[in-house]
Order: structure tokens, then sequence, then C-alpha cells
């Protein structure tokens, strides 16, 4: 996903963003109701107690804290599932802070690995990649993706494993670059299958576990939280935790050692010289990486094609300053990412600044938010914040409301606000709306209709200069090109157009052309390396690509399914059903036509009824002819009516004859 993608998908029926919040066991009814006794919300009363637990937790095995601001899964709904379910395949490796650091150049290596992406290459989303040597594998990200517009009633797309799952004896465990859907959506499915320890930094793990403990399979994995600089190690790969920036905080690089040299998966990133929270992308550590020798570099090539740098995240905290100034006698209504913390951060700053009060709306949003300020990655001043019901004790002026649904999601808090169908907050020509985002690709429609209804009810909607992208730009990819000096780019996170200008820029930083390798889906890239030689070959193909999940179904339907439904969506069923007599064969009653999206029935008699005697004399044709078999009789049915239909009206619906026998 391009940036935060804690929403649901853009869809628009109803049932599919049900079918998704079935699937992860969430229930609405108990998100944001907890307050304390003077209606605040309660962020900051478990953030001692969880700090000191991550302290002391060296497995950090997680335990579901008792924070009444965390939803949580009703206990009746959540699976209970026992180590037998999903036994732990392998224990947890070895840590240790890198030795490597200001070592000298190691050229000698003398092996080989694999690097197989599963998914995440010509498309948004669903990001995991195989790294795999003689006899460990581990798996980088477990991302999922959203449907597109022909993946009808699809609620997800998750990861096809079968490769994984014929390797399982060498899977060592999933080491996770940072906390977006795309990156860790998946988790939750694919550990019911796989069941290895998860490796990623603090922020990503705690909203991994949320989401494990939705799915009542927190008790069953293991989980370490690594720090950046730290090592760990999985038989003869090493991965390090480096340092970067994105729109989520805690994001890392990986620098894995192998036997055919050192390859740096970059996750999502972009340098931030000042990010709002934390430090910078540690370029130190890329440039001595890369003084010692890197291999290959996959890297985040979502922005290759926009020019220059990508933008600090604080220029948006100015911007948001200059609205509050400007509009002081409004309310003000931001919508943004649920997980961009420092984004939600700086409006908060920017609230409290100009003494007006936050409420935080959506379940996404409440949900990140919780688990930031639950490990303090922010910081909500004292009585800044107030729960939604308390809001109408404020004047419009003194309230600021931040929310989901920057993308157009037709749930999403924003988009119910707009069309009225919000429980606590109706728009109105008092309203300031700052849409915080950019449209995803393939969300533009919805991001217009949204505002468009904000705008019927006089509401002031601004959408430009509050957005800064979390991805890198030409000249930041650039830079860590030039810094890590690797010998092979290959570039991930991306259309394909993406990744090939991605790899011109590698190019143009001085990476042989024949060294910037595009890949594919299931494509296995193997190095090999024989001192100071290095090859590569590109030569098998494993199985990759999605599987779908529909409400409690996963990989049920397939492209048949699919291709069915495309069917019934696009041209209607019609359903003819008649009544024949057990032994003489005789026609009792019927037939008669039910269709579903094919016409209106009521302007359409005259056809309907010329349909009806269609498959009428199709029928008694059958029957003069003592044609017994239904399978047949079924089909002439079908023919007959669908050629009548393509000479009448040029369309084509899904016939379906039902034959009764009494
Ligand atoms: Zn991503
Ligand atoms: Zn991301």
């Amino acid at each position: 996903m391009k940036e935060g993608n804690n929403g649901n998908s853009n869809n628009s029926e109803k049932k599919k963003v049900e079918g998704a919040h079935r699937i992860v066991n969430v229930h609405k009814s108990q998100i944001g109701k907890s307050k304390n006794t003077d209606g605040k919300r309660n962020y900051r009363t478990a953030n001692a107690r969880a700090t000191a637990k991550q302290e002391s937790r060296m497995m950090n095995v997680p335990t579901p804290r008792k924070n009444p601001l965390r939803p949580r899964s009703r206990e009746e709904d959540k699976p209970v599932y026992s180590p037998e379910h999903f036994p732990l395949l392998t224990g947890t490796m070895e840590v240790s802070e890198s030795k490597a650091k200001g070592r000298k150049p190691k050229h000698s290596f003398q092996g080989s690995v694999k690097v197989i992406p599963l998914g995440g290459l010509d498309q948004i989303g669903m990001n995991i990649t195989a790294i795999e040597t003689e006899d460990t594998m581990i798996i980088v990200d477990c991302g999922l993706a959203f449907p597109t517009d022909d993946m009808l009633g699809i609620d997800l797309v998750i990861p096809d494993i079968s490769y994984i799952k014929s390797k399982i004896h060498k899977m060592k465990g999933f080491v996770i670059t940072h906390g977006h859907e795309d990156h860790i959506g998946a988790l939750p499915y694919v550990l019911q299958q796989i069941n290895v320890p998860i490796y990623a930094t603090k922020l990503t793990l705690a909203l991994i576990q949320r989401k494990l403990v939705e799915n009542g399979l927190d008790k069953l994995v293991k989980m370490k939280t690594m720090k950046f600089g730290q090592t760990v190690n999985f038989g003869d790969l090493k991965v390090e935790f480096v340092k970067t920036n994105h729109s989520i905080q805690d994001a890392a690089a990986l620098a894995i050692t192998t036997p055919a040299g050192v390859i740096i998966h970059t996750g999502d990133f972009k340098v931030d010289y000042t990010p709002v929270f934390g430090d910078q992308i540690d370029l130190q550590r890329f440039a001595e990486l890369g003084k010692n020798g890197v291999l290959a570099m996959l890297s985040d090539s979502t922005n290759s094609q926009k020019p220059g740098f990508t933008m600090s995240e604080k220029t948006v905290g100015r911007t948001f300053d200059l609205i509050f100034a400007e509009h002081q006698n409004s309310r003000i209504i931001v919508a943004t990412f649920a997980s961009n913390v420092d984004r939600v951060q700086q409006i908060i700053d920017t609230a409290a600044k100009y003494k007006r009060k936050v409420v935080v709306e959506g379940r996404s949003m409440v949900n990140v938010i919780s688990v930031a300020s639950e490990l303090e990655y922010i910081h909500i001043p004292e009585g800044t914040l107030i729960d939604i019901e308390n809001l109408k004790d404020y004047p419009d002026e003194q309230t600021v409301l931040i929310t989901t649904g920057s993308q157009g999601e037709s749930m999403a808090a924003l988009s119910r606000m707009a069309s009225g169908m919000h429980r606590k907050v109706s728009i109105g020509p008092n309203d300031v709306v700052v849409m915080s985002s950019h449209p995803i690709p393939g969300n533009e429609r919805a991001v217009d209709r949204v505002v468009n209804e904000l705008c019927k009810l006089h509401a002031k909607v601004i959408m430009q200069d509050t957005h800064v992208s979390g991805h890198a730009c030409a000249e930041d990819l650039k830079l860590l090109y030039s810094l890590v000096k690797p010998k092979y780019a290959v570039p991930f996170h991306g259309e394909f157009h993406h990744r090939r200008s991605a790899a011109t820029l590698a190019e143009s930083v001085g990476v042989d052309k024949d060294k910037c390798l595009m890949l594919d889906n299931g494509d296995v890239l193997e190095f090999t390396a024989n001192g100071e030689e290095v090859s590569y070959s590109i030569k098998e193909k494993v199985q990759a690509g999605g599987v779908y999940v529909d409400g409690l179904g996963i990989g049920d339907v397939g492209n048949i399914v699919l291709r069915d439904r495309q069917n019934l969506a696009q041209n209607g069923i019609i359903v003819v059903v008649l009544t024949l007599e057990k032994y003489s064969g005789h026609l009792m009653a019927g037939p008669d036509l039910i269709s579903r999206g094919f016409v209106y029935v009521r302007e359409s008699e005259d056809l309907m009824e010329e349909a009806r005697v269609a498959v009428q004399d199709v029928v008694d044709d059958c029957l003069c002819t003592h044609v017994s078999d239904w399978g047949k009789i079924k089909t002439q049915i079908k023919d007959g009516l669908s050629d009548f239909l393509w000479k009448k009206i040029k369309r084509n619906p899904v016939i379906l004859p039902v034959i009764m026998e009494v």
C-alpha cells in the first residue's frame, strides 16, 4: 500500500466491509467506548504498565492488557486454539548486537542464496519475500492486498504460501519491516499454517500482537522485539535491523548476511532529516554496509518517478498551524491515515496550541493511536483528548476531530459524516474539513464523492499541502543507492513502471545496467558467490499469487467462482422452473421464468412472456421426441433461451433451469 492502510477497501458494498470485519473478529461495539469517570479517554493510563512489561519481557509473548480502550474480541466469538492446532515449528533464534559495525570489508563469500518475491511486485500490497539458503529460509514481510474492482465480494487477498509450505523444514522465522497492512496483514492467516517466531521492532510487533489477539493466536505465536542495530541469527542467515523513516514509526530496513553476500531489503522508506518522533534514517550504517560491500539492494520503488526529495513530515505541522490560525471560528475536522501516528501527533500539538479539544474517531484510528500511546510513541497533552460523547459540551471553535476516511472508504467515519449517517457528528457550514492525504491510485472517485457530499453540506474542504509521502522520491533513492553501492539493484514495492524507473535511477548512480534486475512474483533469483566472483540466475519459477478471502472462507473462492460473479453482476440471472410428472414425463407446471438483475420485469412483461413461450417450445420439442434425460432438457432450455435473448436484446444472462418431479 502506498501510505497508511488501516482503513477498509473503498468498495461500497456493505457486505464486503462486514465480511472483512467478520474475518478479523473486531467488534465495533467495543471500540472507543471506554473512558475515565471524567469522560476523558484512557490513552495514557496503561503507559507505565505497558512499558514495564515491554522492557522485562525478553520473549515478548503477548498477554492481553487490561486497557479499556483496547478493542478486544468478545470472548465467545474468539476462536480458541491450542498448541496442537498450530505447533510451533521452530524456537527463537539468537540475538546479538551488530558485530559487523565498523569492521574491515569482508570479501570472501562462498555459497548461494535465493531471493523469491511471492507477492508485492506489479501490485500495491501483499508484500512477501522468501530468502532461502541450503538449509534455512526466512520470510520478509507478510502483507495483504485489498481487492480490485473486479474481485466481486472478496474482502482481502492474501499471498499463496504453497512454496513456503513445501520448504517448511527450513522455515526459521518472519522478519517484518514495518506495521502497515500490506506488510503485516496476512500474518494471522499464514501463521495458522506456518507457526514460526516473528521478529520486528517495538511498534510493528505491538500492531501484529493486536491482530493476533483478535484472532485468538496470541498465546501460540512467539515474538521477539528487535532494536535497531541488533542482529538475529538464523543458521546461515543473519538479519540486522537498520533504522529508516516512513509514514509509520519504527520502520526498519534489513541487512541480511547470506552465504553469497549481504542483501539489503529497504522496506518502505523515506529520508526524513527532521522526523516528528525518533531518529533520522541511519544513513551512517547504510554507508558502513556499503563500504563493507553489499551484494544486492531490494528497494522501495513507489515514488521513483517523482523527482526531488520527499519532504519532511514536520513541514505538514506548519501547514496545520496556518489552517488553525485562519479558521479560529470554525470546527476543524482532519481526515488522515490511521497509521500515521506522527501526523496525528502534529494535529494534536496544533490543537493544544490553539486550546482546542480533540476527538479521535474511527475504529482503525483508535486502534493505532491507543497502541502508540501505550508504547509512548505519541504524546497527548493532559486534558486535550475528549470522548466523542462529550463533543456537544464544547463550542465548535474549541474542537478538532481527527478521523479515518481520507481515502473515501465508504464505511469510514468521514464518509458516514458526509452522508449524514454518523451518530454523533453532523456536518454544517461551520466545519472546515482538511483532507490530509493524497488519494491512493484507484481511490480518486471515492474521495471525490465524499468531498462533493461535504461541499453540499456547505463545509469548507481543504485538499492541499497537508500531506507528504512516506516513500523516497528519486533523489532520496539515488542517495541510498550511492551510499550502499550494491552490485545488484532489485527494485521492489511498486508496479512495473515504478520499478523500471527505480532501476534507471540505480543505473544513473553507478549500478551496471545488466545488474539492475526486474523480477516477477514467483521468480527465483539465485546469487552464487565464489570468493570475489558473484553470479546470478533467474531460472525457476515457483507458485505465487493471491488467495481470496471471502467472509470466513480462505481460498475457496477461485477464478471460476469469480468469473460467475462477474457474469452475474454484468448480465443478471434467469431461473427457469418447470415440473414434470414422474413416470409419464408430462409437463405438470411451468415453465416459469424468474429473473434478477436482467430486466425490470414489470416494464418488460412482453419480453418475458415471449421468452417463456420460447422455453415452452423447447420443452415441448423435448417431450415430443421423448428426451427423458434431465441434463439434456436443461442444456436445451439454456441454449434455446440464450439464443432467443441474444437475438432479441443482445444480452446474455446466466440461465439456471430447475426441474421438479411430482
Ligand atoms: Zn508498503
Ligand atoms: Zn508502508
